[in-house]
């Protein structure tokens, strides 16, 4: 059974009744299962075994909370920043499980890095190497890394979040990879230990990953031949998840699976740095219909919730799925659910099919990843609270932020 499931006709997450919820804690509001995300993980981590490691990408949710509940299972952490690096360790992760990816570190983010012991640096250009090299020397260190590498594959999702085609700005092209690696085998501060890729996120087919496995493995080999021998290979991001009835996804099981018989006996251990798949069906957005308005040709519910909050269906014309909290039995409309910004794009979904009052709740289901991570300010308004529900427990993971939480920061000028 779902985590998500009707009970007497009212939405629950594992034993809490989403309206209760709403109530308690007020609208807009995240609400994440602590199963839910460690079945993923599990999904994962149990097919890996030994064979490799885990890395949750952290950018997809970064709340303490989510990360502490990963950490207690022995996860390693991707992350991109030094504010992510910080937000493992303050939730309990160990440094010598995260890898370090991102196309702008700098000085201070290496040093601070290093300080703190990381697994790998995946280094995403040859001015970074240089950079990571010099900023180990003058710690007496020597930076274990991994190359990013541009495998020139088609992830055959949306443009935005495709990263591994020729003109993107990630990673080093791989036909540039082989010189790239004798540098860094020359530099002094510089260990190499692995390889690593990440075409894209939302990814529904095992296609685009096993191409790039393939050129992967083949610059893998040729390094051998080379006297360049890796510790591990990283093939980034996990698969996508299913938003809609019509997005067809394989097990994460079989993404792990596959990709180890690919590798077959090769000594390398697999790094994975799922974000999406752990995480973005263990959460819900709940948000409460303040008023219900009808145009000629349109039936507008208008919530509490806008694009400030999940930016998803503004931002890459995202469909998630839109479920009454309370499940109403009269005729039933096609809704545009729209938020109160100012800004046409300001949507959560266009044509849905519901039964709806005015101070209704409903649940934009499958958001806990790219949900609140992305949430903004914009229009002045707080931030969502966050919950974990674990059962019947209820974990404020984030409060909500007040107005005086958001003026705090700045001042009026003095004269
Ligand atoms: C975003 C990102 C991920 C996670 O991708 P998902 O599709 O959320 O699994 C992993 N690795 C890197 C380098 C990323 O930028």
């Amino acid at each position: 059974m779902s985590v998500f499931h009707y009970q007497n006709n009212i939405l629950h997450i594992e034993s809490m009744s989403t309206r209760v919820l709403a109530l308690d804690y007020g609208t807009p509001l995240y609400v994440y299962s602590r199963q839910a995300i460690e079945q993923a993980w599990h999904g994962y981590a149990d097919t890996l075994g030994d064979r490799g490691l885990v890395c949750y990408a952290v950018k997809a949710n970064s709340n303490l909370a989510v990360l502490n509940i990963l950490a207690r299972l022995g996860s390693g952490f991707d992350i991109v920043s030094i504010g992510e690096l910080e937000r493992v360790l303050a939730a309990g992760g160990q440094a010598d499980r995260v890898v370090f990816s991102g196309v702008a570190k700098q000085a201070d983010d290496l040093k601070r890095a290093l300080q703190v012991g990381i697994r790998c640096f995946n280094v995403e250009s040859l001015a970074e190497l240089r950079v990571l090299n010099t900023v180990a020397g003058s710690m007496d260190l020597q930076a274990p890394v991994s190359i990013r590498v541009n495998p020139d594959v088609d992830a055959k999702t949306h443009p935005y979040i495709s990263t591994g085609l020729k003109h993107n700005k990630f990673g080093i092209d791989i036909t540039e990879a082989e010189k790239v690696y004798h540098e860094a085998d020359r530099l002094p501060h510089i260990r190499v230990v692995g390889v690593d890729c990440h075409i894209g996120s939302q990814i529904t087919t095992l296609e685009p990953f096993m191409d790039a496995l393939d050129r992967l493995l083949q610059l893998v080999d040729r390094l051998a031949d080379q006297g360049i021998v890796l510790e591990h290979l990283d093939v980034g991001g996990g698969i996508g998840v299913q938003y809609q009835e019509s997005d067809t996804v394989p097990a994460l099981s079989d993404y792990v699976s596959q990709i180890l018989a690919k590798i077959g006996k090769r000594p390398q251990q697999l790094i994975l740095e799922p974000g999406r798949s752990i995480v973005a069906k263990a959460g819900a957005f709940l948000t409460k219909v303040v008023y219900l308005k009808e145009t000629a040709d349109h039936h507008f519910a208008i919530v509490d919730g806008g694009m400030n909050d999940l930016i998803r269906p503004a931002l890459y014309q995202a469909w998630q799925e839109i479920k009454p909290v309370k499940q109403r039995f009269g005729e039933s409309v096609r809704w545009d659910i729209v938020g109160p910004i100012c800004e046409t794009a300001d949507f959560l979904g266009h044509d849905r099919l519901l039964t709806l009052q005015q101070g209704d709740v409903v649940a934009v289901m499958d958001s806990g990843a790219y949900g609140f991570v992305m949430s903004s300010n914009y229009n002045a308004r707080n931030r969502a609270a966050e919950l974990v529900i674990d059962g019947d427990q209820v974990h404020v993971a984030r409060r909500r932020e007040t107005i005086k939480d958001q003026m705090a920061l700045e001042t009026i000028l003095k004269s």
